[in-house]
């Protein structure tokens, strides 16, 4: 029998705030010492009371609009009650019935060009639990993530591949830095993603019984989890087998998923509102002005690079991080040439910075200076080669190119005059050359343009000099 997946994925990124969720301890922990951004209210002190940032809930409703979700006016924070080491509380603080939005879309571009339209059931709120860390001596607990602002983006079970979930999943994350609603760094822990899968008989309308696989910390595990769930249910329906609903975990390291609870019930963790933060209450004028804060999303921004004269990779590559967007656009602004400001950027730029092992992050020349050196060579004021040679230095100090190619006399040498004076000098330099060339050798004008080409650096145009030497020659 032929089986088809059906996924569904939930993916928690943390909101980009300047503090956590409930307190005022910094949201900046990466890399910190473990347990310095902590306070009474993070590491659940009895008698303590948290107090909602109002960040927390603009930006995540911000994420949600991106999706295209409904934002309801009333909604609540609710405890979900359960005990771990790393939950000091006794309980996470989210949202049950009443999320802070539901019901949006997100849509993916598949390989063969279709497009496919992923549901969105809810984003919710929720803060985030403590790091524990198994030592051979023991193991150890650090607090700094605890309370930072979560929001959880459940999709319908709409995902029939792991390359569909995959480009959901990137799609997600491209959309959230866009907005800013998380920074969605993968590295820095701060998107996850649980994976449900089941398989269904192909033609069958009704879903099987899912697996879920938590806390996945990268675009790859995940994709790996999957094929694996995939294969694992696959081989045991085969074998006459049965799935079992459950809690599975994934082990990076020999690459399965291992079972590790019976899935629990909601009212197993006794769900009810959280008695200390007051209801969400988010009025039309709140959701008016954030809708406004949304800028283009990628897919616009691709076929608008597109009708600009991008190609469809190099729009992609662009529109696919939001920084080497608002580069690109102003750089383009500046240059006026948009075409060739994507070939700078995409092949000099980026390809200089792969050079010496760096990404665009570590990129120190400003888009206005890219902008000014596109429009140098595009207003003939300068050559292409000469904006190569000169590229590096231009980087390096992030120099305005037009100033530089001013005191370094790098113009392209339009004064014709000027130009038949060196040819005529060079002509007379060169006698052999000059008798090679009239001897019939037809090839050797190339040496005297390169001779010219020498002098000059590069700041005579090869065609008007190769046209003037065979007028003086002829
Ligand atoms: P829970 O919160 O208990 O994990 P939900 O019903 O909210 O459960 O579903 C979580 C995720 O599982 C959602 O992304 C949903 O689309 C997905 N899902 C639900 N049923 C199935 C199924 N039969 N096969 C695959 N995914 C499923
Ligand atoms: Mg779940
Ligand atoms: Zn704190």
């Amino acid at each position: 029998m032929e089986y088809e997946p059906v996924i569904g994925l939930e993916v928690h990124c943390r909101i980009s705030t300047k503090t956590k969720m409930f307190c005022r301890c910094s949201n900046d922990i990466f890399g910190a010492k473990p347990n310095t951004h902590i306070c009474p209210i993070c590491t659940g002190f009895p008698g303590m009371l948290p107090l909602m940032n109002e960040e927390v809930v603009k930006k995540g409703i911000l994420g949600a609009l991106a999706l295209g979700c409904e934002v309801p006016a009333f909604s609540k924070m609710d405890r979900k009650s359960y005990f771990y080491p790393d939950l000091p509380k006794g309980f996470q603080i989210s949202q049950y019935d009443l999320p802070v939005s539901e019901k949006g879309k997100l849509t993916i571009t598949l390989s063969d060009g279709t497009s496919k339209e992923i549901g969105i059931t809810r984003l919710h709120l929720e803060d985030d639990a403590g790091k524990l860390t198994h030592t051979a001596g023991g193991t150890l607990v650090d607090f700094n993530r605890s309370g930072t602002p979560l929001m959880e983006i459940v999709s319908e079970p709409d995902i029939r591949s792991t390359e569909e979930a995959s480009l959901y999943a990137r799609q997600l994350q491209k959309i959230m830095r866009y907005v800013g609603a998380s920074d969605a760094d993968m590295e820095k822990g701060m998107m996850r993603f649980d994976i449900n899968v089941s398989l269904r008989p192909k033609g069958q309308k009704e879903f099987g019984i899912r697996s879920e696989t938590k806390n996945l910390n990268s675009f790859r595990s995940m994709e790996k989890a999957l094929d694996y769930e995939i294969k694992r249910q696959t081989e045991l329906l085969e074998s006459g087998g049965k799935v079992v609903q459950e809690t599975r975990g994934w082990d990076d390291d020999k690459e399965i998923t291992v079972s590790q609870r019976s899935k629990e019930e909601a009212a197993e963790y006794r769900y009810f509102p959280e008695p200390d933060i007051p209801p969400i209450v988010v009025t039309r004028e709140m959701v008016e002005e954030l809708k406004k804060q949304i800028p283009e999303l990628p897919d616009a921004k691709v076929a608008k690079y597109k009708e600009m004269g991008l190609s469809d990779d190099d729009a992609k590559i662009i529109a696919g991080d939001v920084k080497l967007v608002k580069f690109f656009e102003k750089a383009a602004e500046v240059s006026g040439s948009p075409k060739k400001t994507s070939n700078w950027l995409l092949s000099e730029l980026l390809g200089h910075l792969k050079a010496s092992k760096m990404t665009f992050y570590d990129n120190k020349l400003s888009a206005e200076n890219l902008g000014k050196l596109v429009k140098l060579i595009d207003d003939g004021v300068i050559s292409g080669k000469i904006a190569k040679d000169i590229f590096e230095e231009v980087y390096s100090g992030d120099l305005d190119p037009e100033k530089y190619v001013e005191e370094k006399g790098l113009k392209v040498i339009e004064d014709t005059e000027e130009l038949e004076r060196i040819c005529q000098e060079t002509i007379d330099k060169n006698p052999n050359i000059v008798a090679d060339f009239k001897g019939g050798k037809e090839k050797a004008i190339g040496g005297l343009v390169g001779k010219i080409m020498g002098t000059t650096r590069g700041t005579a145009n090869p065609k008007s000099v190769n046209e003037i030497l065979r007028k003086l020659l002829a």
